[in-house]
């Protein structure tokens, strides 16, 4: 069995996904390939999508004007597994406010069912690094690397809240869908990427 996983390549931190997506094959041992996509024809050929860390707003526009938010919606509604890292866990939301100046008609996929509090720890110069655990799904430690990062403020029920730092949520799931605030491709460890790739497999067992 072979996987392909895409990598929406919209705006944002494409390229570092890609390496760390491959990577992850690698160490698993799994066959696959990682391709970055853009438009309706590539998404439909995918068995798991990453939606990278960039500008949730950005990001929404262009995808509601070619047509691929979508598609993505409806793939990710019949079981195909998402990983949406910061931009992309707000992409995911249901609910997205920015910490400052509230709602905005950004447009989302509408899909998890949880509250986010968009540049939740502040601007850019604000960016930190932490060392977090997600326990649940047994990586006790990963360095999480927050760049105008969201938190979760609200879950609705079946989310299961996978980390949490400074009392924020920051790591949640729910069925195929993974959402992470802080950016796992920027560190050289793979072990959410690889996690990811395992979901991706159960999936087409
Ligand atoms: N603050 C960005 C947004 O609201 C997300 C930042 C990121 O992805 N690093 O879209």
């Amino acid at each position: 069995m072979s996987i392909t996983v895409g990598i929406l390549a919209i705006q944002g931190d494409v390229q570092e996904n890609i390496l760390s997506t491959e990577t992850a094959l690698k160490e698993l041992g799994v066959e696959g390939k990682v391709v970055s996509v853009k438009t309706t024809e590539d998404i439909s050929k995918l068995d798991g999508l990453i939606i990278p860390g960039g500008e949730s707003t950005t990001i929404g526009q262009l995808s509601l004007v070619n047509s691929s938010l979508k598609l993505m919606k409806e793939k990710i509604e019949k079981g195909m597994p998402v990983f949406g890292i910061c931009a992309g866990m707000i992409m995911l939301s249901k609910t997205a406010d920015d910490r400052v100046v509230g709602k905005t008609d950004q447009p989302l996929l509408d899909l998890l069912d949880i509250k986010l509090e968009r540049n939740s720890f502040g601007r850019q110069k604000e960016s930190f690094e932490a060392n977090i655990s997600m326990n649940p799904i047994d990586i006790p430690k990963f360095k999480g690397v927050f760049i105008r990062a969201p938190s979760v403020s609200d879950v609705g029920p079946g989310v299961d809240v996978l980390a949490k730092f400074n009392e924020k949520i920051i790591a949640v799931k729910k069925d195929n869908m993974l959402g992470v605030s802080f950016h796992p491709e920027l560190t050289k460890d793979v072990s959410l990427h690889k996690y990811f790739i395992n979901l991706i497999k159960k999936s087409k067992n």
